[in-house]
């Protein structure tokens, strides 16, 4: 099989080998839940319970109207004991409904729905009334997603498995064990966009999945193949599979959709198979945790809003004499965050306990004009420019040399000799740049 790839990138020590053989294990007893409200991209949404109800796992427990809303559900059986704002993975208080978990399991799923002998607008409201937003990205409402308009037809339903962020395995444990979810969904997404082609983009240090997810295809009426790409940082980026796969470019500005294509993560894929075949809502999340602290490195299945403080001890175990960093998501995207005492939401793939050698910080030192950072950023950036426009805060030329193209993959900041906060500088500059939008596209109404 040929391996693709895309333009720049680099290799980050992968350090997968430490939880890749570990199968994935499901924890279902937890003391309480902390459920931020709000864990989707799009407007805000509103509880649906009071302190003191009683709620089942799968019971809706939020929602609003709204394209850009999707519904939240409880993920364990128990009391809603408090609703309150709460540190979130995102290092800002959020709105959380916190429910005690009972000892006794009943379950409120939806009914099952066959996804092909319902309509494309009954898939939709099931995939958004299940809850599903993408996973391991922003949070986008995946019915939105799935929807594009009728001038935007799709050609390619790509399945995101390149699982590039280091220390990640969870998605290389889904495939491995659930491969036959994962093309079911893909099978029921291809229906609702009218792709006819799947093809499920895999690094090739995941070679030994070939075979699994080719044995589930054959099981599959839709047009599924797989394709290897070369094991390279950002290779899970939306742009970098397209580039890579199909030779398209999405435009700056653009989305997927601009060139027929559809991204979706593995595990979405699964909770889409999912909420027709068992009417299963968004209640449990998938990660790798890992790390040089981590003494137990390994995959599993948590309710959503779980604590990640409540991991420790039962299920893993660490070195607190070696943590000096604790990070929700992969090392090159993932924010880190103050404490063990933030939520486990629909969308955190990680949470790594690093040790002084992973979390060492270096001082910035001047740039000397390497062209690194130019080289190996797939978006096709200047980031050393980038840098100076936003150190001198000028944002019309940050904008001008395509700062909103940035995807934050950080790619540059690793390659940097001089260990530039490059990434870093973006994430603030580009918030700035899009306030200042904002506010010129108010004062133009008015
Ligand atoms: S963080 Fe932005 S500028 Fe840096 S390599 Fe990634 S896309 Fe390019
Ligand atoms: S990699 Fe660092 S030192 Fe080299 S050009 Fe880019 S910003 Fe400057």
């Amino acid at each position: 099989m040929s391996i693709k790839t895309f333009k720049g990138g680099a290799h980050p020590p992968e350090r997968k080998e430490r939880s890749a053989s570990s199968a994935i294990e499901v924890l279902d007893r937890v003391t309480q839940v902390v459920i931020p409200v709000n864990q989707h991209f799009g407007a805000p949404i509103q509880p649906l319970v009071k302190v003191g109800d009683q709620v089942k796992r799968g019971q809706k427990i939020a929602d609003a109207a709204g394209r850009m809303t999707v519904p939240l559900h409880a993920s364990v059986t128990g009391t809603v004991k408090k609703i309150e704002p709460r540190m979130q993975a995102n290092n800002l208080d959020g709105l959380c409904i916190i429910i005690e978990q009972a000892p006794v399991d009943e379950t409120e799923f939806l009914p099952i729905l066959d996804p092909f002998a319902c309509t494309k607008e009954e898939a939709l409201a099931r995939i958004r009334e299940a809850g599903i937003i993408g996973v391991g990205g922003a949070g986008f409402p995946a019915h939105v997603k799935f929807a594009p308009p009728p001038n935007k037809p799709i050609e390619y339903v790509i399945a995101n498995a390149a699982e590039c962020e280091p220390f990640l395995t969870i998605d290389e444990r889904v495939m491995e064990e659930t491969p036959a979810d994962i093309i079911d969904g893909m099978a029921i997404v291809m229906r609702i966009v009218g792709a006819k082609k799947g093809i499920v983009g895999l690094e090739d240090n995941k070679e030994h999945l070939v075979p699994i997810l080719e044995k589930a295809i054959a099981a599959s009426v839709a047009d599924i193949s797989v394709q290897l790409l070369a094991t390279k940082y950002p290779q899970g980026g939306e742009k970098m599979l397209i580039t890579a796969i199909t030779g398209r470019e999405v435009p700056s500005g653009g989305l997927p959709m601009d060139v027929a294509c559809v991204v979706s993560n593995v595990g979405t894929l699964r909770a889409v198979s999912e909420a027709f075949r068992k009417g299963k809502p968004v209640i449990d999340t998938g990660l790798t945790v890992s790390g040089g602290a981590c003494e137990t490195p390994k995959n599993l299945f948590v309710p959503v809003g779980m604590l990640a403080q409540d991991l420790f001890p039962a299920a893993v175990r660490y070195d607190e004499s070696k943590l000096r960093r604790v990070v929700m998501g992969g090392p090159m995207m993932g924010p880190a965050v103050p404490s063990l005492q933030v939520p486990i939401q629909k969308n955190t793939s990680g949470l790594l306990l690093m040790d002084a050698s992973e979390a060492k910080t270096y001082a910035e030192g001047p740039c000397i004009r390497c062209g690194r950072c130019m080289r190996a950023c797939s978006c096709r950036l200047s980031p050393a420019l980038l840098n100076v426009a936003f150190k001198a805060s000028d944002l019309d030329q940050a904008e001008a040399i395509g700062a909103l193209d940035c995807i934050e993959c950080g790619t540059c900041s690793f390659v940097c000799p001089s260990h530039i906060q490059l990434v870093q500088r973006f994430r603030v500059g580009k918030q700035l740049v899009r306030a200042k939008k904002q506010k010129e596209a108010q004062r133009a109404v008015k």
